[in-house]
């Protein structure tokens, strides 16, 4: 029966009840944690880009123009509390990081790609940055990986990842491995997006997870 697991994690709820969403055409109800916690995704950078001068400099989450990569950001800024890019050349990226244009891809078929030894290094950064990233996050965050393999197949990528607590990758599921899939995936998501309790949100992250 679904209507005793969480709408989100699809934990089992406790038997008095989960928690009502804020928005009463939800049917349905959310465990603790899912109502208490940030969600963050992480998103793959795009091989299209704004042509910049030499020197010129934008927010990072705007040197990126594909549709694709405009429907991933808009997914995390309306679903997600947070987010941060998996960026080829600067590994974990903040979205409003000011950034160059540059061409790097980690996949093999791109004219761009980096190669595999930079693949490798990339990897193992990436990966230490995020562990270093998300230690400073309440333990039971909801992280929500919007990348190809060619970000997160790698071990060093999967192992860090590995070590959190709800690590949801929507783009393995066979029936999204198409970027057409992946897109009506997000929009759909997007236009169905309501969230629980999430008032309390800023409130819970600054106090660190707040009371329960
Ligand atoms: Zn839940």
């Amino acid at each position: 029966m679904a209507a005793d697991r969480c709408l989100d994690c699809d934990s089992r709820l406790p038997p008095e009840g989960g928690i009502e969403s804020a928005f009463s055409r939800e049917d349905g109800q959310y465990c603790q944690d899912c109502v208490a916690t940030p969600r963050i995704a992480l998103v793959g950078c795009g091989s299209a880009k704004q042509d910049l001068d030499d020197g010129e400099t934008v927010p990072a989450k705007d040197l990126y123009t594909s549709p694709y990569f405009s429907l991933k950001r808009e997914y995390a800024e309306e679903c997600c509390d947070e987010w941060q890019i998996l960026s080829a050349k600067h590994g974990l990226l903040d979205p409003e990081t000011e950034i160059e244009h540059y061409d790097a891809s980690l996949n093999p078929q791109s004219d761009s790609y980096i190669g595999d030894y930079e693949a490798g290094v990339w990897a193992v950064e990436t990966a230490q940055s995020l562990s270093v990233w998300t230690s400073l996050k309440i333990p039971y965050t909801h992280y929500v990986v919007l990348a190809g393999e060619d970000y997160v197949g790698h071990r060093h990528i999967e192992d860090e990842l590995d070590r959190h607590r709800h690590v949801a990758y929507p783009f393995r599921r066979d029936d999204l491995g198409g970027i057409g899939d992946q897109q009506g995936w997000l929009r759909e998501q997007i236009d169905n997006y309501h969230p629980p309790g999430q008032a309390d949100i800023e409130h819970f992250a600054a106090d660190g997870g707040g009371e329960r």
